[in-house]
Formats: structure tokens, sequence, C-alpha cells
């Protein structure tokens, strides 16, 4: 049985990101990824500039990945109302497909090992971790995982969310209008979700919205979908007259929740989603999965001098709760208005008649720059 000294399950952005801080300071990475990069993912591809300087100190330089700078956001709602505002901190725009698989050529190169498998469970005795693949078995010192919102693992540790069935679904594709600006995110409200429109790489423009899966399950299919519903919203109806979806076909995720999490688990510690999602309004999720393998990395080092587990994962939470609840919990407002279409309406207006209570809104949901 192989022994390491780190082991991560999930190489999405926050995954990576850890095995690279990790790695640069000298220990041993293995990283455990079901899926073989480079590979789509539902994302609005919209992240907050507050990871840069992050990166930056990690070494990690992305100025050959042809991003898109974004300053600017548009809200739209279904009674045509539109209201645009600056983006103090603003943003890049890159695909997922580029920037995952960025990550993990740069993190192959500083020696992180890569296994393509999936973990099926983990144990924790004797202060260490015992991890199941489909095709081999594990042992290691330190377990992350970053396995992202939902997956088999949280049935086996009986995490409570995972019990509850959710009413969320997320779909995206890519499209080009010549057009459309590059420094330019939208949102733009319809009845049942909302849906995220801004650039990333060779110009495509990511579409991407969250929808309840009851509206979804009216229409036979995506065309239906959106042309009964999001065409509703004249902005929308207007993008999908005229934009060329480059995809064969969208690509969807059902069972999206924003129940609280815990941030450890059988002694693991959780980052990115795994930890907790904030809702996709608020566009900051991959800031705070990027940010959230900042917090567990600082921890997995200092537990290298002191090893006491009870203090690293203690430590852990407090910093993620200190950096992350306030975050969750406005957006939990936004969630629970979204829930109820009047007051969605009525928030919309609201907040659609006031730059300043958007910038507020934007404001609340995002951090300071990381570093
Ligand atoms: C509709 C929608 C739109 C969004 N738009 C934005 C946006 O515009 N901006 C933004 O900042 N955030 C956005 N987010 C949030 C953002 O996508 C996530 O917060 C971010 O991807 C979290 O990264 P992660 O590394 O935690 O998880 P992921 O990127 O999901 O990575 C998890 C990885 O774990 C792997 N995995 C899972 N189980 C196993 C297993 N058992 N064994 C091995 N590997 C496993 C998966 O294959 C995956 O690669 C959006 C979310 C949704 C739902």
């Amino acid at each position: 049985m192989k022994k390491n000294q780190i082991t991560i399950i999930g190489g999405g952005l926050a995954g990576l990101v850890s095995a690279i801080h990790l790695q640069v300071l000298g220990l041993d990475v293995t990283l455990i990824e079901k899926n073989k990069y480079p590979f789509h993912r539902v994302c609005g591809e919209y992240i907050s500039n507050e990871v840069k300087p992050y990166l930056t100190q990690l070494g990690i330089s992305l100025a050959h990945l042809d991003f898109k700078e974004i300053n600017n956001f548009r809200l739209t709602t279904l009674d045509n109302k539109s209201i645009k505002s600056k983006l103090s901190l603003g943003g890049f725009g890159i695909s997922r497909y580029k920037l995952d698989h960025f990550l993990y050529e740069h993190a192959k190169r500083l020696g992180v090992q890569f296994i393509f498998d999936q973990v099926l469970h983990f144990s924790f005795e004797q202060n260490k971790f015992t991890i199941q693949t489909k095709k081999n078995q594990f042992t290691s010192n330190i377990l992350i995982c970053a396995y992202g919102k939902r997956s088999n693992l949280d049935a086996q540790l009986q995490r409570k969310f995972f019990q509850k069935k959710t009413s969320w679904m997320g779909i995206k594709a890519h499209y080009k209008l010549p057009e459309f600006p590059n420094d330019l995110v939208e949102l733009h409200n319809f009845e049942g979700g909302y849906c995220g429109l801004s650039k990333v790489e060779e110009d495509y423009i990511n579409c991407c919205y969250l929808i309840k899966t009851e509206q979804f399950q009216k229409s036979k299919n995506f065309d239906e979908l959106e042309k009964q519903v999001l065409r509703k919203n004249r902005y929308l109806a207007d993008f999908f007259d005229h934009a060329q979806i480059t995809f064969k076909d969208r690509i969807a995720i059902s069972q999206v929740s924003f129940e609280s999490k815990s941030c450890i688990e059988n002694q693991a510690v959780m980052i990115g989603d795994s930890a907790g999602l904030i809702h996709p309004l608020c566009g900051n999720g991959m800031a705070m999965a990027i940010h959230s393998a900042k917090l567990a990395s600082e921890a997995v080092i200092d537990y290298q001098k002191h090893k006491n587990r009870k203090l690293m994962n203690q430590s852990f939470t407090n910093s993620w709760r200190k950096n992350f609840n306030q975050r969750l919990f406005f957006g939990g407002i936004f969630q629970q208005i979204l829930l109820q279409p009047k007051l969605t309406n009525l928030a919309l207006n609201l907040v659609g008649n006031s730059e300043y209570l958007l910038q507020q809104l934007i404001k609340r949901t995002h951090g300071k720059p990381i570093g």
C-alpha cells in the first residue's frame, strides 16, 4: 500500500491551488482526480481579481492565458430594467477548461503526483487516513477534500446536506457574438433563476444559468426551456437571437445545494465547494475555493511543525468562518429572495434602481485581495 504525506481528493481550483501551495513549500502532494484534463465544467467562469496577488505569490502567472479583464457589471430584470455598475475590484474571464488544465500542468511540473481515479471512501484510524479508490488503496498523514459541490463521498460521510433534495440546476454553454463587450459581466433574471453572460478566452461567451429544477422539468429540452422561460427577459431573447452556440449541446448539473457544510469531516480538511457553496449570483465561488486552498495549506504547514491535528482542524475552521461566514450569510439572503419570485422582482427592482445598492451587494459577497 502506497504511503502519502499529503493527499488531496479532487482537482478543481481548490485542490489544484492547494497542491501547488504545499508542493512549492517542499511537501510531497498526491492529488486524486476522477476526470482527465482538460474538461468543461458548469461554471460562470468570471473570477474575482481578489485571487491575483495570491496566485502571483505562488509563482502562477496567468499572463499567457488570453483571459478577459472584466470591470463592468450589468443587471437586468424580467420587466426590462437594466442597470450598469463599475466593479470596484473587477475580475477576469477564463474558461475552466483552460484554467484548470493550465494549473494541472503547472502542478505537474512542480512535482505534484496525479492519480486519475475515483475515490470510493476513506477512513481515519491510528492518526492516519486510508483512502480507497476504484483501482488502489493509499494511506496518508493528511487528507484534504476538494471534491466539489456533491460527490459519492458525501454519501459515505453521511453529510446532512446530501440527504436533502435540492431544487437547483446549473446549465452552461459557450457562444460567439462579435459585438459582446470584453469587459462586461451580465446577470439576467428570469422566472425561477438567472443567467450570467461574460467573455472568456478566444472571444467565447460563457452563458451559464441557475434554474429551479421544477421549472426545467416543465420543458422537453434546453431549446424549449430557453424559448419558454429565459427569452421572457428581452435582453436574453436578444442574446439568443444573435449568438451562435459553439458547444454540441449545453452541459448541466443537478442537485446544486447551498446548505451549510462542515469544514472538517472525519478529520479531513474540506476546501472549496466541499466546505460550502456560495450562490452563483455572487460570482465569488472560485475566489472562495482558491482562498480556502490557501487557508488549508497554511494550517497544514503549521501542522508539520506542531503535529497537533486538533489544533490544525480548529485553526482552519476558525479562519474559514472568519473569511467566509459573512459572504455565505449574504449569499443565503439573496438565495431566499430568489426562491420567491415576487420578492425577487421587488428586490431586483429596488437594486435595479440604485447603483449604490448594487455596489453594496457586490461588496458584501466579495473579499479583499488575498495575499
Ligand atoms: C451555475 C453555476 C455558476 C457559477 N458561476 C461562477 C462564477 O461565475 N464565478 C465564480 O467565482 N464561481 C462560480 N460558481 C462557483 C464555482 O464554480 C465553484 O465554487 C468552484 O468551481 C469550486 O471549485 P472546487 O475546486 O471546490 O470544486 P470543483 O471545481 O467542482 O472540483 C471538484 C473536483 O473533484 C473531482 N471529484 C469529485 N468527486 C471525486 C472523487 N470521489 N474522486 C476523485 N475526484 C473527485 C471532480 O471531478 C472535480 O474535478 C458557479 C457555480 C454554479 C453552480
